[in-house]
């Protein structure tokens, strides 16, 4: 890494200080790498003996000392061709990459895992965050693991999982009655007096360089091919801004060339900030009044990087689609029930979005399509009841009852 950059304005920072957003114009800073460098040792041949994680691409990600990585193995998640599922849509070459299988169980392990690690090695000592849910379970598990003290603001009705994972592992947890935005102001507020580094989503540099692994494993598992669409749930948008950009780096170091997969940001109905501006042909988006939607991860009303995610969508001529809960969680059951993969509310969510583009035209039956399982399904249980008979070993089970 040699530098930060502004990614509005393109005002350089120092990447050796704790940085948070641009000085000048307050939106994400980017790390820069001198990828001349880069590619000098990250080769295709060097990949091959690499560690199966995300930091198998350390040249390009912004940790300085090996020792200072925090990591529990996250990332080189599989790339799970789903031909029952593609059937059931009409399409041939279906391929979801899950992320479900990931330490603490959702994609963002991979963003807090990079973040944590450059926090270390800046010699932060206290961080806090506010979260929507799983980025709390993710932030307090790396931050235990690196020692850090670690603080997580949440909405009080965030998924149950998401407080008891921070706090088994040594998070202090704040419920807030409100959004994330209002956990966000929060956190923001505490500054002053609790001294902490905040690692709200792009308001620090680092975790969108994490999740831009998945933009390289996807090139990596695809031998250097890219697919013709990658369809996201969105949030904050680190992944979507974050495989963005990592394909303009890959294309710099030469290993892809300037075809770029078409990128579709699934949002839900009840909070569809970028759908909206894109939609209206806007650069950034409003804030949502009243987001609701059971897929907590998409439950942002404002996203910092809102420009940086339509601007992906829009440069690479892919689409932003809302669907509604029914929609989303019936696809949790119907891609669990095809293919084994018990996905996130908001993974499923790439399912309907995709039926949609089907209906629409505007995915070919021969396309090599990507959807992304951010998260384990086992992490919202809460969402779901079981209709189950009951047996007593006492009486009779009527068997037939079953089929
Ligand atoms: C946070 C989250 C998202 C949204 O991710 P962004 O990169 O912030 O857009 C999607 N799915 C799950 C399971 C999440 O936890
Ligand atoms: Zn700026």
């Amino acid at each position: 890494m040699t530098h930060l950059e502004c990614s509005k304005c393109g005002t350089r920072h120092d990447a050796e200080q704790i940085q948070t957003v641009c000085k000048k114009c307050g939106k994400p800073l980017f790390a820069r790498y001198d990828l001349e460098a880069a590619k000098e040792t990250l080769t295709r041949r060097e990949l091959v003996g690499r560690v199966a994680s995300m930091w198998r691409y350390r040249e390009i990600l912004p940790v300085r000392r090996p020792e200072n990585v925090v990591t529990l193995g996250e990332g080189w998640t599989p790339l799970t061709p789903t031909p029952r599922l593609g059937e059931t849509l009409g399409l041939k070459n279906l391929i979801v990459k899950d992320e479900g299988i990931i330490p603490t169980g959702s994609f963002k392990a991979r963003g807090l895992s990079a973040a944590i690690s450059k926090a270390k090695e800046l010699g932060v000592k206290r961080v806090a965050l506010p979260s929507a849910g799983n980025a709390a379970g993710a932030m307090a598990a790396y931050g235990a693991r690196a020692g850090l003290e670690v603080y997580v603001f949440m909405p009080e009705d965030a998924p149950k999982v998401n407080a008891v994972e921070s706090d088994v592992v040594g998070a202090k947890v704040v419920f807030v009655k409100g959004l994330i935005s209002d956990a966000g102001k929060l956190v923001k507020d505490g500054i002053p007096e609790m001294g902490w580094f905040s690692v709200a989503t792009l308001g620090e540099p680092y975790r969108v360089e994490g999740k831009k692994t998945m933009g390289l494993e996807v090139a990596e598992q695809l031998d250097w091919k890219l697919p013709d669409v990658i369809i996201y749930p969105t949030g904050g948008g680190t992944g979507i801004i974050g495989m963005w950009k990592v394909f303009d780096e890959l294309e710099e170091m030469g290993w892809i060339g300037g075809e770029r997969p078409r990128m579709v940001s699934v949002q839900a109905e009840g909070c569809s900030p970028i759908v909206k501006a894109y939609k209206e042909g806007k650069e950034e988006s409003e804030f949502f009044e009243n987001a609701h939607t059971v897929a907590a991860g998409l439950r942002v009303p404002k996203a910092l990087g809102d420009f940086l995610i339509l601007k992906a969508v829009r440069e690479s001529k892919g689409t932003a689609i809302a669907v509604s809960d029914d929609e989303l969680m019936a696809d949790v059951r119907l891609v669990s029930r095809l293919e084994g993969i018990f996905a996130c509310p908001e993974g499923a969510a790439t399912i309907s979005a995709l039926r949609k583009m089907v209906d629409a035209g505007e995915v070919d039956r021969d396309e090599r399509v990507v959807l992304f399982n951010t998260g384990s399904g086992l992490k919202y249980t809460d969402l779901f009841t079981v209709k189950a008979p009951v047996a007593d070993p006492k009486k009779p089970f009527d068997y037939g009852s079953l089929r």
